[in-house]
C-alpha cells in the first residue's frame, strides 16, 4: 500500500515537471529590453525590433542605437510617421550633394538601409519613401526625419562581419571596399 502511493505520488511529481517544462518550451520569447537615447528596443539574438521615440530625431536615434550594441554590419527596414525631414540628392555630374527640407505630416511606407563601418566606425546608410496627405510619394537617401507619431524598425545584424567603405575620389561617394 505504502508502496503504491509513493509510486502515485512519482508519477504525478513526473507528470507536472513535464507540463510545467511544456509549457515553458511552448512559450514565446520575451526578448531583451535595451534602451538609449531617442530608442527603445527588443533584442532576440541578432535580431532587434527598435522604435524611435516620438519627437526624436530618427537618424540620431539610429546611429546611437548602432554605436550602442556596437553594430558592424547589417540591415534596416521601417515604417511610421514623420512632420520634417531633410532628404539629399547626389548629382553625379557635378559631384554635388542638394538637400532638401519637406515639413507637413507623412507616413514612413518604407525606410531601407544598411549598417556597415569607414575607418572603423559604424556607418549607416538610410534611404525614405513618404506618402503625403494626398497619397503622393517623396523619396530620397535620408539625412533626417522628425518623428511625429511611430518609428517602427527592424534590425538584422551580423555580429561577426567586417563591411568597410572606402571614398571613392572618381565616383564622389563613399562605396563598400570588400579589400579592406
Ligand atoms: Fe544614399
Amino acid at each position: 500500500m505504502k508502496h503504491t502511493l509513493f509510486l502515485f505520488l512519482n508519477m504525478a511529481l513526473l507528470a507536472g515537471v513535464i507540463f510545467i517544462g511544456w509549457k515553458q518550451f511552448g512559450r514565446p520569447s520575451r526578448g531583451e529590453v535595451l534602451q538609449g537615447s531617442g530608442w527603445t528596443a527588443k533584442k532576440f539574438g541578432d535580431k532587434y525590433f527598435l522604435s524611435i521615440a516620438n519627437r526624436s530625431e530618427l537618424v540620431a536615434a539610429v546611429n546611437d542605437f548602432v554605436r550602442a550594441q556596437k553594430l558592424t554590419a547589417g540591415n534596416i527596414t521601417g515604417i511610421g510617421a514623420v512632420n520634417a525631414v531633410t532628404l539629399r540628392f547626389f548629382d553625379p555630374q557635378t559631384k554635388q550633394y542638394v538637400d532638401k527640407s519637406f515639413n507637413g505630416q507623412m507616413e514612413i511606407t518604407n525606410l531601407s538601409g544598411n549598417i556597415s563601418t569607414m575607418d572603423g566606425k559604424e556607418y549607416v546608410h538610410l534611404h525614405i519613401t513618404l506618402g503625403d496627405k494626398n497619397y503622393q510619394a517623396l523619396a530620397g537617401h535620408l539625412l533626417s526625419a522628425d518623428i511625429n507619431g511611430a518609428g517602427e524598425l527592424f534590425i538584422e545584424a551580423l555580429p561577426a562581419a567586417r563591411v568597410e567603405r572606402s571614398y571613392n575620389p572618381e565616383i564622389g561617394l563613399n562605396f563598400y571596399d570588400f579589400a579592406k
